[in-house]
């Protein structure tokens, strides 16, 4: 009973004390709006409008685009996917709050993390020791010498080595962490430990030079290491453990954040020691995954200080598909990022050793968008004749079906589609077999009182700011166009609001007149903007499969609905026009003008009721 209240109290300690303005802005780029923030909401995408607002007073977050919002611990719950209990340490940790212990009668297992991080601390210390003070250290030494490592540098990113068996037997670290109380077993849940086949436990790390991982507040939570002589296999991390998810981690972010966030950009490399190597040239805006793909939940750990990041690639086929499998990140959480590549044989450890800081920033400076460069690639593998190109398409589609939302998929089709020059003829249209009729997951429902399309529609929105009914209508004269006629008869196109929506229809109506109606050849008649854009998301949106045999009830069950709709929109549409005239009439003191038109609209309005 007092423990739990105590823990209430310290949580609400713990929320006083944390500042919700400093933690986002760690990860939010935030400015100030009278008395709040705002800033780029992290949890929907939109590139353009600061709906995400921060209260500095009340200390909670709200986004008005996508309704989000909470305190400080439901945003680190959020954002980075801590559990509550590692969102309390981690902003007790930040305030120097000490935690009452976890545990106790009921509360079963006590969490181990709180563990793990002092034995990795501990390893990381006995470590640093023996790499920069011990007889066994000095294979690391002499190894971090030649590839030009400074002592400053060892300590600045806690270096530390792991000596060879041959020299110190199997239980270095365990015996050493045992005089310090800490369990075989311990070290085996932090990973630094395994069991051997007669239950004895070895140290994991052997003859490796290590590179301590460390959290968003600075605690080790594994190690990377490489080995030194020729053992295998030659790059060793810290297997996944509860406080190791290499996923969720970045080396030498802890070194380099404030210089990251200070220049707006961040380099992005493959090694261990192409960081460390970068960084010792005085680049120190330089983070790596560890041995792995960057991940989403990496790039969030930074897209919040940048304003770009770069990618720093082998310029051979690996690094290209590394260069691929980023994109679909990338655009997901909505940062601007560019490739640079290496000279064949090169990384950027041996070039900015050979060559110097200049050389690689050139390159750097050089980069390309990432989109541009994945396409480029792709045209010099594949080259650009019609076969070629099928093939380009082939390997862009998992890519484009990864895209976070529409706006994504269709910044990169229209990016890469134009890139192609894929529009230019059906031929290569058909080459391509572009998926014709996707159909949407929601059952179309017209809505019961749908907006009208009051004023004259502005020429620069775009079809998707009409309402929905609108655009399910406009969907249903793309995706069959059979359909034209009928729905075009009963009015479909005056009651399209957007003007470039109106554009599509006209387009393929002059399509049909012309006996050529498959959706693809809309593509080719629409000039590039807007109305081409829309059609293209459209005939690439993801298909919720509808199976070829339920297609046409599908179909005949949408046209009934549209009728349905247009019929409504069509009666309210008259009866505003007469209510519009009935004002005017009352003004001009018409009284007859007035009755009559009063009939007329109640005949109207009786009508729509029936
Ligand atoms: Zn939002």
């Amino acid at each position: 009973m007092t423990e739990q209240r105590s823990r209430d109290e310290v949580k609400q300690q713990v929320r006083e004390a944390s500042d919700i303005v400093e933690i986002i802005g760690e990860v939010v780029s935030l400015r100030r709006a009278g008395n709040n923030f705002v800033g780029m909401c992290p949890f929907h995408a939109d590139r353009k409008t600061p709906s995400f607002s921060v209260s500095h007073q009340g200390q909670f977050f709200h986004c008005f685009g996508c309704g989000e919002s909470g305190d400080v611990f439901s945003f680190l719950m959020k954002y980075h996917q801590m559990s509550f209990p590692e969102a309390l340490e981690h902003l007790a940790r930040r305030s120097h709050i000490e935690l009452p212990a976890a545990g106790g009668a009921g509360r079963g297992e006590a969490d181990p993390r709180p563990r793990l991080f002092a034995v990795n601390e501990q390893a990381a210390l006995l470590y640093q020791r023996c790499l920069l003070e011990s007889r066994e250290g000095q294979p690391g030494r002499d190894y971090l010498a030649r590839r030009g490592c400074p002592p400053e540098a060892i300590r600045r990113y806690r270096l530390g080595y792991a000596p060879s068996q041959d020299q110190v037997g199997w239980q270095y670290l365990i015996s050493r962490l045992a005089r310090q109380g800490m369990s075989e077993r311990e070290l085996e849940q932090a990973g630094l430990a395994v069991r051997g086949d007669q239950g004895r436990g070895y140290d994991r790390f052997r003859d490796r030079l290590l590179f301590p991982i460390f959290d968003l507040s600075g605690r080790v939570c594994g190690f990377g290491g490489r080995i030194l002589g020729d053992g295998q296999p030659k790059y060793m991390n810290s297997p996944e453990t509860p406080v190791f998810d290499k996923g969720r981690l970045l080396l030498g972010l802890a070194q380099h954040r404030d210089e990251i966030r200070r220049r707006r950009r961040v380099v992005v490399v493959e090694g261990n020691f192409d960081m460390l190597s970068l960084a010792v040239a005085g680049m120190d805006y330089v983070v790596a995954p560890l041995g792995t793909a960057l991940t989403r939940q990496q790039l969030r750990l930074i897209k919040g200080l940048v304003d770009e990041v770069l990618l720093f690639f082998d310029g051979d086929a690996a690094g290209i598909k590394a260069a691929m499998r980023a994109v679909p990140l990338v655009l997901a959480e909505r940062i601007k990022a560019r490739v640079a590549t290496l000279p064949a044989g090169d990384d950027p450890d041996s070039l900015v050793r050979r060559q110097g800081r200049e050389a690689v920033e050139g390159l750097l400076d050089e980069a390309r968008p990432l989109a541009d460069f994945v396409l480029e690639a792709l045209i010099r593998q594949h080259g650009l004749s019609l076969e070629g190109k099928a093939r380009i398409v082939g390997e862009l589609r998992p890519i484009i079906a990864e895209a976070g939302d529409e706006a994504e998929r269709e910044l990169m089709i229209s990016h890469w589609a134009a890139g192609l020059g894929l529009y230019s003829g059906d031929r290569i249209l058909n080459s391509l077999e572009f998926r014709s009729c996707p159909r949407n997951t929601t059952a179309l429902r017209p809505p019961a009182a749908p907006p009208p399309p009051r004023t004259a529609p502005s020429s620069e929105a775009g079809p998707e700011t009409m309402p929905l009914a609108q655009r399910q209508l406009l969907d249903h004269l793309i995706l069959y166009p059979e359909h034209l006629d009928e729905l075009c008869a009963g009015g479909a196109l005056e009651l399209l609001s957007a003007s470039s929506a109106r554009e599509i229809v006209v387009a393929q109506q002059g399509l049909a007149a012309a006996g050529c109606l498959q959706p693809e050849r809309l593509l080719e008649c629409l000039p590039d903007g807007m109305a081409r854009r829309y059609v293209a998301r459209l005939l690439f949106s993801p298909a919720s499969a509808v199976p070829p045999e339920a297609e046409q009830e599908e179909a005949a069950s949408r046209l009934r609905a549209m009728h349905a709709w247009l019929g409504r929109m069509r009666r309210e549409q008259q009866s505003r026009e007469l209510l519009a005239r009935i004002t005017a009439a009352q003004q001009a003191g018409d009284q007859a003008e007035v009755l009559a038109l009063l009939a007329r609209k109640q005949g109207l309005d009786r009508g729509s009721e029936g």
